[in-house]
């Protein structure tokens, strides 16, 4: 892996704050996809955040299964949100300089052409990482031009704050040892450039800064989409 975006999923926790820092002191540059009630909650560290260069991306209002909801609640949990983020740029002075939407657990719904075209009038645009070199079904999904934000690497953090899954991954070795055997296993994961997926987690906040040091130990270059 060359390059990577380090996407950031689920804040503003109470951890929030602690991670701008300690990604500030790494120089690693990241995506938050946020919640907009959590936004809310936190919006004095997120305007501290967007100020110091991380960029602020929509993962909805209230974090719901969006295969649950309506087509006028799915377009409320964005619209919401949007309008939040925003403001917060407003409040830093800065310029918002693109607009990301990852779906919650990657749960696009039943409507998603009628998502798509919402998002696509709002100005919102899938992330692309520049030459991924990603097998079926990964290239597929980056080719779909969907409005909204995939990811190509889970690295699985979420297992250690939400037990109630089947992955093997039960300890912070775990994470690190299925990272380790991922990143050094598959041609295509060390061949291409990524999109990974970390979240932000109160639970699980000394794990998160055991992982971006350990990530930094494979020399990945992290960049913000331009
Ligand atoms: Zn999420």
């Amino acid at each position: 892996m060359r390059l990577a975006y380090l996407t950031i999923d689920d804040g503003p926790s109470g951890d929030f704050e602690h991670k701008v820092a300690f990604l500030r002191a790494r120089d690693v540059p990241a995506v938050f996809f946020c919640v907009g009630a959590q936004l809310e909650e936190r919006s004095a560290a997120v305007v501290q955040a967007i100020r110091s260069g991380f960029l602020i991306a929509n993962h909805s209002y209230s974090h719901p299964y969006f295969s649950r909801l309506s087509l006028e609640e799915a377009t409320r949990e964005i619209t919401a949100t949007d309008a939040i983020i925003e403001q917060l740029y407003r409040s830093a002075g800065r310029d918002r300089p693109m607009k990301l939407f990852r779906f919650p657990y990657g749960d696009k719904g039943k409507r998603t052409r009628s998502l798509k075209r919402c998002l696509t009038a709002m100005g919102y645009s899938g992330l692309r990482i520049p030459k991924p070199r990603l097998p079926f079904p990964y290239a597929r999904w980056l080719r779909l031009q969907d409005a909204d934000s995939w990811w190509t690497f889970d690295v699985r953090d979420w297992c250690l704050a939400h037990r109630d899954h089947a992955y093997p991954i039960r300890s912070r070795n775990d994470v690190i040892d299925r990272l380790d055997h991922e990143l050094t296993r598959a041609r295509w994961r060390i061949g291409s450039n990524h999109v990974l997926l970390l979240h932000d987690h109160a639970e699980t906040a000394p794990l998160f800064q055991d992982l971006i040091d350990h990530l930094l130990t494979y020399d990945i270059a992290f960049t913000l989409p331009q």
